[in-house]
């Protein structure tokens, strides 16, 4: 007896861990304990969870109940572990993706089997309440499924990035979302298996619908409202379980993820609600100009060249993009600082909020390469010294520095803030080619009389940076 109520408090622990871990998961610093707290929050979820199966009389040893327990903590354990040492830094959003899609599947698969049978017992005579509390955490978790999976799609490659839009889109979709309503009311008043099965096939379509239209610039707010939507689905498999720390933990992701949207939809001054619901009922046409448009001519410049510039140059601000991710390019653009500020030269970083593929990525990378905090501005606090600066090096970066979100009306990251590397006195620009970023669209900076491009592998092209400074 003792016990059971010690597995009681379990779950209330276990919760406060979680709460403790997210706390902890708000800075690098204190990461390490954040991610301890929420191992340990796991581990007593594991146990507060199964023990009162036992108790229940479901499981026939308490022997049995512990060794299921343990069964599923190393498998769980090893398939974490071989993930977490399998993934690159840049692959992490479309992992995210994927771990979102299974916590909707397993809301729907909890919700369609609480309707069906308890623990293998047929269950009959649901009231409404509880019928509405399964048909929205099956609603809830197919969203997010498909969503999910159509945003690893997105972010792997695998699925254009371009957003979709075709005639009559906003008309289908409103007709969808009519249905999926009465689905839901018919269902809560009737509760029939043909009803639920119906919302749930409707939900996994309207998924779809959803996150196809959005475009690659708007990604990172809906990595992050996929998440909130995850923790709306645990909530509603809590609900349906009869479990309160699912409840008390979905409401935590949801939150959290919702927060972190807010932010997000801030920094790059787009309303959530646009972003959820904007492209969903939106028909305004994406009017990419296509390449061959381009304006004017593009001036190639060498290392050597761009080593004699930043020698006769006072001031520098480094815009790191995407392409250091993938370069791994971080240490030697600390290396390539270093020289530079022994030149006396000033040497900035200037970060934007959604540069990389999750938030954060550049921090990250610049913390591990231990460029010095002080040196690292986010973009509100810097942008305005791009007019008093002699050089703004782009390394990697593309859509964060492109000036078509402020002039052109019809680009789809229009009124996006970014990075005004174009007000400082030359821009080199270091990349592969002069390909599209994440949001596919041309960045006519790459034409302008100020701008030098330095084409070639980020860290190749740093390296020899280096050199040609070091023989000045
Ligand atoms: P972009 O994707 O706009 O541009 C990155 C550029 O890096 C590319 O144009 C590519 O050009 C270049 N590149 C790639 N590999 C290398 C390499 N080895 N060496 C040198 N250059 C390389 O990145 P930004 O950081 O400018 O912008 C981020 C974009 O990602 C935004 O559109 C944002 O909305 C989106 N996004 C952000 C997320 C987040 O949470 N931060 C999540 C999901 C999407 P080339 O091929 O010519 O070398």
């Amino acid at each position: 007896m003792i016990l059971y109520y010690i597995c009681t408090y379990m779950s209330l622990v276990a919760s406060v861990l979680f709460i403790l871990a997210l706390r902890g998961l708000s800075s690098a610093k204190t990461s390490v304990n954040g991610n301890r707290f929420g191992m340990a929050g796991m581990a007593l979820a594991l146990l507060g969870t199964q023990i009162p199966i036992y108790f229940a009389q479901l499981e026939v040893s308490l022997t049995l109940t512990l060794v299921k327990v343990i069964i599923v903590a190393i498998l769980g354990g090893i398939i974490g572990y071989i993930i977490a040492k399998k993934v690159s830094m840049t692959a992490l959003p479309q992992l995210l993706a994927g771990f979102h899609s299974l916590v909707g599947l397993a809301a729907v698969f909890i919700s369609l089997a609480s309707f069906f049978c308890i623990y293998g017992i047929p269950s009959v005579n649901h009231d409404n309440m509880r019928a509405l509390e399964m048909v929205l955490g099956t609603t809830i978790g197919a969203i997010t499924f498909t969503g999910s999976v159509v945003a690893f799609g997105k972010l792997q490659g695998i699925i254009s990035g371009k957003p979709w839009r075709f005639k009559g889109q906003r008309q289908i979709n409103n007709a969808l979302g009519v249905c999926l309503a009465a689905l839901i009311v018919a269902f809560t008043v009737r509760q029939t298996p043909e009803l639920l099965i119906q919302t749930m096939m409707l939900s996994l379509v309207i998924g779809y619908f959803l996150i196809m239209p959005i475009g690659g610039a708007d990604m990172p707010v809906v990595i992050s409202m996929l998440n909130s939507y995850s923790g709306w689905a645990t909530v509603g498999i809590g609900f349906s379980a009869s479990n309160g720390l699912l409840v008390i933990v979905g409401a935590l992701v949801g939150t959290s993820g919702a927060i972190l949207s807010h932010i997000m939809c801030k920094g790059m001054n787009r309303s959530l609600v646009k972003v959820i619901f904007g492209s969903f009922s939106s028909h305004n046409k994406i009017t990419n100009k296509p390449d061959e448009q381009a304006h004017g001519n593009v001036k190639l410049c060498s290392p050597e060249d761009a080593g004699f510039i930043l020698q006769n140059a006072n001031s520098v601000i480094i815009v790191p993009g995407y392409g250091m991710a993938v370069a791994q390019a971080q240490h030697v653009i600390k290396e390539l600082a270093d020289e530079l500020k022994s030149k006396d030269i000033s040497v900035k970083y200037a970060i934007h909020p959604v540069a990389g593929r999750m938030p954060g990525h550049m921090n990250v990378l610049l913390a591990e390469a231990n460029i010095p905090y002080e040196d690292v501005f986010e973009l509100e606090n810097i942008n305005h010294e791009f007019g008093q600066t002699d050089v703004a090096i782009v390394i990697g970066a593309n859509d964060i520095t492109n000036p078509a979100a402020k002039d052109d009306p019809t680009s789809p990251i229009y009124g996006m803030p970014v990075l005004d590397v174009e007000k400082a006195k030359t821009i080199l620009f270091i990349k592969r080619s002069l390909g599209s970023g994440y949001a596919g669209i041309e960045n006519q900076l790459f034409y302008r009389d100020n701008t030098m491009m330095i084409l070639g592998d980020a860290k190749k092209v740093c390296d020899n940076l280096i050199k040609a400074l070091k023989e000045r």
